[in-house]
């Protein structure tokens, strides 16, 4: 495999080699740790393990070789040619978990406490609400919810309440793929003191690296375009602020137990490898099908941030590669219309969940939320006829053909 001093000048190159160890045994491929524990030569080893003074891996809720691989990718990607405020190469660690709600538990637990606020934008992944809504309360945490397309209002909230410790950002976001300026909300944040999440999971680094615009962690669902394939559920929280990530929050995920394992950490590993190559060709096609529904006559409404009309599109042009995959349409004909596109559908798979080879269609209003008050839904944009798209990387022809058909059911 590379070697560490070969001076990798583009991502495809570096998605495949980074992260990688050589093996003892001379595997290709990182073997499956498929075991519990890590044996010690001798007491004084255990003790030097144990305490820190002797790296190495002792238990596999704190990690093991297939973890640190995709942790060290995922690094790789988020920080590379990003330079910290020194001008060297940013240096950030990553902690691999269970899924993308274990980092994002890890990220708040570890950085908030009794009588903390966080402040977030309306539009984020339905569970990510639903944490901030139910189990924050609970601990005497709160969520501040407001419009963070609009910078003036993150800075309202933060010079008139000095609990918000956080500003946590999803951008672009579910479903309406509204996006926010990470780069001015981290200004903003860092002038009053706050620290600035972001889940990166809709774009991948590839296509956007908010460490390069000032937030100080990033949280993915690994689940998502990472691994690529819809064989895995994993997250991971990477941070800035490596002492922290070694200390507080090491201990807050190993005591939370949200830990990976080690084949979902191989498959993840194998997937990502194919990272720029996967994101260009859904790109691709998403434009294409973004351009195609949006001169459909059956289509009031097509959300996609590569359309020069979405609100948000120069906000997404300045800080990602490509406008990503992710797009939703609204049907003219509202909810009779939704289900009757999803029950036509041919090529083209009816699911929830993103990011993989095949293209996946909901209808959020019939699936994912049916139990939502209509008013509530309609406030957060998802309208009775708004059908969710993530562009697989079928041929395009094959794609449009399929809508084509299913929206003439409509
Ligand atoms: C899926 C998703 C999550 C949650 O990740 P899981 O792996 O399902 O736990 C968080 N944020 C976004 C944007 C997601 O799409």
């Amino acid at each position: 495999m590379a070697s560490r001093d070969f001076p990798i000048q583009g991502f495809s190159s570096l998605a495949i080699h980074a992260g990688h160890e050589d093996d003892p045994r001379h595997s290709h491929l990182t073997p499956i740790y498929a075991n519990s524990t890590f044996v010690f030569d001798d007491a004084e080893q255990g003790m030097r393990r144990f305490s820190g003074q002797e790296p190495g891996y002792i238990y596999t809720r704190w990690g093991n070789p297939n973890m640190t691989e995709a942790e060290a990718k995922i690094a790789a990607m988020e920080t590379f040619g990003v330079t910290d405020a020194s001008g060297s190469p940013l240096q950030v660690d990553a902690i691999l978990h269970a899924s993308g709600m274990a980092a994002i538990s890890t990220l708040l637990l570890s950085n908030l406490s009794k009588g903390d606020r966080v402040l977030s934008h309306y539009s984020l992944y339905g569970g990510t609400q639903d944490y901030m809504n139910r189990i924050l309360p609970t601990l005497g945490m709160e969520a501040v919810i407001r419009d963070l397309r609009d910078p003036q209002q993150a800075e309202d909230a933060l010079a008139r309440d000095p609990s918000i410790k956080m500003v946590y950002l999803e951008t672009p976001a579910n479903p309406t793929i509204q996006c926010v300026d990470i780069e001015a909300l981290a200004e903003i944040a860092h002038r009053h003191g706050r620290i600035v999440a972001c889940d990166n999971t809709f774009a991948t680094p590839y296509l956007q690296q908010p460490f390069r615009h000032g937030a100080d962690f990033v949280v993915h669902s690994t689940t998502k375009f990472l691994n690529g394939h819809g064989n895995i559920i994993g997250g991971i929280l990477l941070g800035r602020d490596t002492g922290f990530m070694r200390t507080t929050a090491t201990k807050t995920h190993r005591l939370l137990g949200g830990n990976s394992n080690a084949f979902e950490s191989w498959l993840l590993v194998n997937g990502m490898k194919t990272l720029e190559l996967r994101m260009e060709r859904h790109c691709h096609n998403a434009m294409e099908v973004a351009g195609w529904l949006d001169t459909h006559a059956a289509v009031a409404q097509v959300n996609y941030n590569g359309l020069p009309q979405h609100p948000d599109h120069y906000v997404a042009l300045r800080q990602m590669r490509h406008p990503g995959a992710m797009l939703s349409f609204e049907m003219k004909g509202g909810l009779e219309a939704g289900i009757r596109v999803m029950d036509s559908l041919r090529l083209c798979t009816r699911t929830v969940s993103l990011g993989t080879c095949d293209t996946l269609l909901c209808h959020p209003a019939s699936m994912t939320h049916t139990s939502v008050p209509r008013e509530d839904r309609l406030r957060y944009g998802i309208t009775d006829g708004l059908i969710r798209m993530s562009v697989g990387m079928e041929n395009i022809s094959d794609i449009l053909n399929d809508l084509d058909q299913a929206l003439a059911k409509a």
